[in-house]
């Protein structure tokens, strides 16, 4: 594999540290001096967040409170023999985790600094029975759906890959546009076409091409995240649109041991930790531009909770999940 793509150790500095700059002048101009001292303070400790980033704090930190199931049955493993973004082989230990019944050994990459769990699973595809499933429409199933139709035009053809129960399937079932998703996991794919969404229910190999390609919350989860987006890539037409959405490692919730615990360090379910950096890697590497971030664009006023994190968007701060889309040249 190629080192293609690969951002420079101090792009952090242009990513954070400018825009906090920024946000600190205007605060100067704006706030009124009685409350400035407080919000100054506030900016203070946000901008330790990019030494925190820099200094692998999030990564470091332990994750007390995790306990193996004694007695649980160990699940077949496919160690990784080399990093999935950069191809390096020197992998640096950085935790070690046990969760449902097994430890799994996090590591990051001597190379690129992609962090991932070294000893995943060999099926990391959720299989649920159907009768304990249900539709689980969340916010970004409506902000994707928002995304394509300001993109697409009648009749374009959009792609789920590990599309679940295809709930975006579902929302975009009356709209003139044609979707098609993919999922292996049988039980989420057989609810997701009993209530008429079409997919398919075999891994997504590229060959059916598409004007919108959607990966929400897929990469995370996948031996080959890069490779992944590489096929996706190859397979969305010139002008076409990719969303991309998975959790950032160095989310800043990540300071709440409850948050580490249940939506950052889960292996078997997760298994690759992406930084924006990580990102924009695979971005490059798959011929697409630079990922641009959410921001507003999909929002509707109901995401007000949303805005938060559109306004650190917009200011170039990757501080919670990666909400990203690139338009193939
Ligand atoms: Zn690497």
């Amino acid at each position: 594999m190629s080192f293609r793509g690969r951002v420079g150790r101090f792009d952090h500095v242009f990513r954070f540290l400018v825009p906090l700059i920024v946000i600190h002048a205007a605060v100067i101009a704006i706030v009124p001096p009685l409350q400035f001292g407080v919000v100054f303070g506030s900016l203070v400790l946000l901008s330790l967040w990019p030494v925190a980033v820099q200094h692998r704090v999030f990564t470091r930190m332990g994750c007390r409170g995790y306990r193996a199931a004694p007695g649980a049955k160990k699940m077949e493993r496919s160690p990784r023999d080399c990093c999935a973004l950069c191809g390096n082989t020197e992998f640096h230990p950085k935790l070690t985790i046990s969760r449902k019944g097994d430890d799994f050994s996090i590591v990051q990459c001597g190379g690129c600094g992609h962090v991932f769990v070294a000893d995943p699973p060999a099926d990391t595809a959720n299989h649920v029975e159907i009768e304990k499933i249900d539709w689980a429409f969340r916010p970004r199933h409506h902000q994707i759906r928002r995304l394509i139709l300001a993109h697409l035009k009648s009749g374009q053809r959009v792609l789920e890959i590990g599309c679940g129960r295809g709930e975006v399937g579902y929302l975009l079932r009356d709209d003139p546009v044609v979707y098609q998703g993919y999922e292996p996991a049988r039980g989420l794919s057989d609810f997701g076409i009993r209530a008429g969404v079409p997919i398919v229910q075999e891994i997504f190999r590229g060959g059916d091409m598409a004007d919108a390609i959607v990966i929400d919350n897929v990469i995370e989860h996948v031996a080959e995240p890069r490779q992944m987006i590489e096929v996706a890539a190859r397979s969305l037409r010139p002008g076409g649109l990719m969303i991309v959405i998975t959790p950032n490692v160095h989310d800043v919730r990540a300071v709440f041991p409850q948050f580490r615990k249940r939506h950052l360090w889960i292996p078997p379910d997760h298994i690759n930790y992406f930084s924006a950096r990580d990102i924009d890697f695979i971005f490059t590497a798959a011929n697409l531009p630079q990922p641009q971030r959410f921001r507003f664009f999909p929002l509707s006023l109901k995401d007000y909770r949303f805005f938060p994190r559109a306004f650190s968007e917009t200011l170039g701060l990757s501080i919670f999940g990666h909400n990203v889309f690139a338009i193939r040249n």
